[in-house]
This record gives structure tokens, C-alpha cells and sequence, in this order.
């Protein structure tokens, strides 16, 4: 088992609907020794990518992908939720539904900080049914960037997004990937990677 494995089996909650709790340490309260471990993993992983930019979704994605973005030294940028149906001509959209408040949400981001030039990261906290990077992957190409590659911290393999996102043929890198899960007995196991 990797460091983070370890972590999600002593102190991961698994809750009926497919949803895995880590908020002792990932996305509510946060360890920062962890966060540095997993952004310096990220870095070894994509070592061979010339990253100009970390994209993620808020929240939950934007304290990792800080830690990932300072390893490459290149600024993080995050999607924003916005409920403005009167988005101008400055802002890329996407749609984005959310799996674990199962509404949708237009995501935006400034054609400011995202362009032709970029060679784009997109870092996650969880990967389920794939809609959050799809929403990212959109955003960064109707930038004209480039998707070098996308970091994950816990796949959940048996939900349906990781097979959709590789057989788009992108470099998928995730950390710990749950193969099954059972609410009832508390347990988890991982894939062999
Ligand atoms: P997807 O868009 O791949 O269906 O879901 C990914 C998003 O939903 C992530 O940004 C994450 O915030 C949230 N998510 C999906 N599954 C889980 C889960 O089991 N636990 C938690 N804490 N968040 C999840």
C-alpha cells in the first residue's frame, strides 16, 4: 500500500452511495505534510510534461492543486461555480454536474488566465463518473491549450469515469484507485498499480 492507501483505509469512511469520506484529511480539514507528498507525487509522475498551468474545480480541488502547482512553479487556476446565465465573452463555460450534490453547475474561467500558450495540468480530488474533468478537458481546449495530463487522488475505479477519460486517450495518473468498496462491513480495496 502507497502513503495515501494507508491514510484512506485508517481513516476513510465509507457512506452508502458510492461515496468515500476523507474529511479528516483531504477535503475539509487538510494535511498539510500529506498535501506536499501528493503534490511532490504528482510532479515525479508528469516530471517529463512542461506544465505552464494547474487547473481544477473548486472547491475541493484547489488546495491540492496549490501544492501540485508549486512543485511545477507555474500558477493554479480553478473553475468557478457561477450561477450568472449572463456569462460575457470573457469567460470559457462548462457544464459541470455534480456527483455528490447531483445539481448542475456552469463553470467558468477567464480568458485571461487560460490560452493557446498553455500546457495544462488538471488536478482532482476524487474521480467518479468523469463529469468534473470532462467539464475541465472542455474548458482547457476551448482555450486552444494543451491537456498534458490529469492527476487524481482517489479514483473510484468501478464508477464509469476513469475508463471514459484514458480511451480519450489522455495521460490519467491517479494515486490510489478503490476497486470496490462496501458501505455495510467498512471495507476497501485497491487496484494494483
Ligand atoms: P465526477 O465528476 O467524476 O462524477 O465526480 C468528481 C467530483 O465529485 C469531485 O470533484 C469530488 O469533489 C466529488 N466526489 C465524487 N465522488 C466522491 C466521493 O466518494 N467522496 C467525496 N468526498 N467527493 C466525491
Amino acid at each position: 500500500m502507497n502513503f495515501l492507501e494507508e491514510r484512506i483505509v485508517k481513516e476513510g469512511v465509507v457512506k452508502p452511495g458510492n461515496v468515500l469520506k476523507v474529511d479528516g484529511f483531504l477535503n475539509h480539514q487538510m494535511d498539510i505534510g500529506l498535501m506536499e507528498e501528493i503534490g511532490r507525487e504528482f510532479k515525479r509522475r508528469f516530471a517529463a510534461k512542461a506544465v505552464t498551468k494547474v487547473l481544477t474545480i473548486e472547491a475541493s480541488g484547489i488546495g491540492i492543486a496549490c501544492f501540485v502547482a508549486k512543485e511545477f512553479g507555474v500558477p493554479m487556476v480553478f473553475a468557478k461555480k457561477s450561477k450568472s446565465i449572463n456569462i460575457d465573452g470573457d469567460m470559457y463555460v462548462a457544464e459541470v454536474e455534480s456527483f455528490t450534490h447531483k445539481n448542475k453547475n456552469q463553470v467558468i474561467v477567464s480568458k485571461k488566465f487560460l490560452g493557446p500558450q498553455d500546457h495544462v495540468l488538471i488536478i482532482d480530488d476524487f474521480l467518479a463518473n468523469g463529469c468534473a474533468l470532462q467539464g475541465l478537458i472542455s474548458i482547457a481546449e476551448s482555450a486552444g491549450a494543451k491537456v498534458e495530463g490529469l492527476g487524481i487522488v482517489i479514483e473510484k475505479g468501478f464508477q464509469v469515469g476513469g475508463k471514459i477519460i484514458r480511451n480519450l486517450g489522455y495521460d490519467l495518473q491517479s494515486l490510489a484507485i478503490v476497486d470496490s468498496m462496501d458501505a455495510e462491513k467498512g471495507t476497501i480495496q485497491f487496484r494494483e498499480q
